[in-house]
C-alpha cells in the first residue's frame, strides 16, 4: 500500500496535509501515526469521546474551546 514517498499523512484519513487542510502534530506519537488533520482528529473525538491520544496517553494539543467550537460547528 505504501508508496515510495515518505510524505506526512494523516493516520486517519491517509491524506497529506494541504494549504486548506494542514497536519498538525496534537500529541507525542511518532512516525506513520504522528500526523493528522484537526479536521479528522475532531471527528475522532467525537466517536470516542476523549480528549487524549489512546496510544501515547497524551492530551491533545487543542484547548478545550476550540475543540468544543469545532465540535458545535460540526452539528
Ligand atoms: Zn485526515
Ligand atoms: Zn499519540
Amino acid at each position: 500500500m505504501d508508496t515510495a514517498e515518505e510524505a506526512d499523512i494523516c493516520r486517519v484519513c491517509r491524506s497529506e496535509g494541504t494549504p486548506d487542510k494542514p497536519l498538525y502534530h496534537p500529541c507525542v506519537c511518532t512516525g506513520s501515526i504522528k500526523f493528522i488533520h484537526q479536521e479528522c482528529l475532531v471527528q475522532w473525538l467525537k466517536h470516542s469521546r476523549k480528549e487524549y491520544c489512546e496510544l501515547c496517553k497524551h492530551r491533545f494539543a487543542f484547548t478545550p474551546s476550540n475543540i468544543s467550537q469545532l465540535m458545535s460547528e460540526a452539528y
